[in-house]
């Protein structure tokens, strides 16, 4: 795995900022950091007698970071909601990383747990909160070990004036959100749960709840030892500092990079290898993300530059499909996946999105038609908003900017039936399309 780090430079935005972030000098090894050498490079944690917990609230509303597990809301609005309510709260740390394309989660906390648990401890005790819990996928189980190894450390260190508790949930697409965190916390199905309360106002065991991504307690814990201004070295004014991205696809050296807010995507690919093959489109966000043509290869990851192109960096997932590639037959894969990935509980993901996916499949396969694409464009439009959570409307994005990217294969599927390339090895990995086996 490339694990590169730092940022690049752009000329049409501010200089990118080089000093250690969050995968800096720990990538070389790709080895776990302990925890004295996690101190010898950052010092103790940072609340101490010198800061208060609003402070680093205010620090981080004034740093700008944002969420890194892919709704981008901003971190600090989240912790304020939090520490207002009031009374003992609870933290959870989303490492759950449910989309298949994406790694950057993983090897964050393989290089550098002690980073993400410094700032999920910070965050209890700005909030209030006397217990953390860390979400892992059940997948995951050598990092689970890695993890429970870390926990042990700080508990022999008497670092942490909270408790630190590791779980492990089933992996599924959809149990990453955070409510399904939280119902699995309090003994239900790691399913989405739509109704109100919402999370900060009454979660785990009831109590107000704080959950994040584990990059964005990574940022935290840095925010409070370096400051606003450091953080807003990297990045663009209106998206500060770095994210990290998980690259694949036709690029020679795939992997997990950290780069600054504003880079170019033909930058990332470079330093991702470069690109091994010429290309047709990128995917950026992940399998509820949106395809972009080739021909967009210059625009910045940022948000306000990929809006207009119906896009954003969401969990920082690039993946550079080439032109040897039937976007249509890829996507076809992944809409089947996210259809039996859904937990179907509600009409779009019990109706909706299989139906999306089966028509999608049939265009992909050369045995669509005009009726029956236009029967798709339509259902593909019914699909947003209607679900209690949001899976139903990256599937819809996903399939929507299909048929926007690869509308001269449509033709050719419809006329002519698959194209070649349609009929050779798929280039993106996806998990079967089979329902999950379980959700508790
Ligand atoms: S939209 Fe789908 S995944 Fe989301 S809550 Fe409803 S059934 Fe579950």
């Amino acid at each position: 795995m490339n694990t590169t780090t730092g940022a690049m430079n752009s000329s049409a935005f501010s200089p990118a900022h080089h000093a250690p972030r969050l995968l800096s000098g720990w990538c070389s090894t790709g080895a776990t950091a302990t925890l004295v050498e996690h101190l010898r490079r950052y010092g103790p944690p940072a609340l101490g007698t010198r800061t208060s917990p609003m402070s680093v609230v205010e620090a981080v509303e004034a740093a700008g970071l944002t969420g890194r597990g892919g709704a981008g809301f901003p971190t600090g609005r989240k912790l304020r909601a939090v520490a207002e309510r009031g009374g003992r709260a609870v933290v959870v740390v989303n490492a759950m990383e449910s989309e298949p394309a994406s790694l950057k989660d993983e090897f964050l906390l393989t290089v550098a747990p002690h980073l993400v648990l410094d700032g999920a401890v910070l965050a209890a005790t700005v909030v209030g909160a006397d217990i953390v819990h860390v979400c892992l996928p059940r997948t995951r189980a050598v990092q689970f070990g890695q993890l429970r190894a870390a926990l042990d450390e700080r508990r022999s260190a008497r670092l942490d004036p909270v408790r630190l508790r590791l779980h492990a949930l089933p992996h599924t697409y959809v149990s990453s959100e955070s409510t399904s965190l939280v119902r699995w916390l309090n003994g239900g199905p790691a399913r989405p749960q739509g109704s109100p309360p919402r999370t900060h106002e009454r979660g785990v065991a009831r109590r107000p709840t704080l959950v994040s991504n584990t990059e964005t307690f990574a940022h935290l814990a840095l925010i409070a030892r370096y400051g606003a201004d450091w953080f807003r070295q990297a990045g663009t004014p209106d998206e500060p500092g770095t994210l990290l991205v998980t690259v694949s696809g036709a690029v020679a050296a795939p992997g997990v990079l950290e780069t600054a807010f504003g880079t170019p995507l033909d930058v990332i690919l470079d330093r991702a290898g470069g690109r091994t093959e010429s290309l047709q489109a990128l995917l950026l966000g992940g399998l509820g993300g949106t395809w972009l043509p080739a021909e967009h290869l210059r625009v910045p990851l940022a948000r306000r530059e990929l809006a207009p192109l119906g896009a954003a960096p969401g969990a920082g997932v690039l993946v550079a499909l080439p032109r040897a590639a039937c976007g249509l037959s890829e996507t076809a894969r992944m809409l089947a996946y996210l259809a039996a990935d859904g937990a179907g509980q509600c009409g779009p993901c019990r109706f909706g999105l299989p139906a999306v996916a089966e028509d999608f499949a049939a265009l992909a396969a050369g045995r669509s038609d005009p009726d029956r694409l236009s029967r798709l464009r339509r259902r593909v439009g019914l699909l947003p908003d209607r679900g209690a959570c949001r899976h139903p409307d990256g599937a819809a994005r996903l399939a929507a900017s299909a048929l926007r990217a690869f509308a001269d294969d449509i033709d050719h599927h419809l006329t002519q039936g698959a194209c070649a390339a349609a009929h050779r090895p798929p280039r993106i990995p996806v998990p079967p399309a089979v329902p999950p086996e379980t959700w508790r």
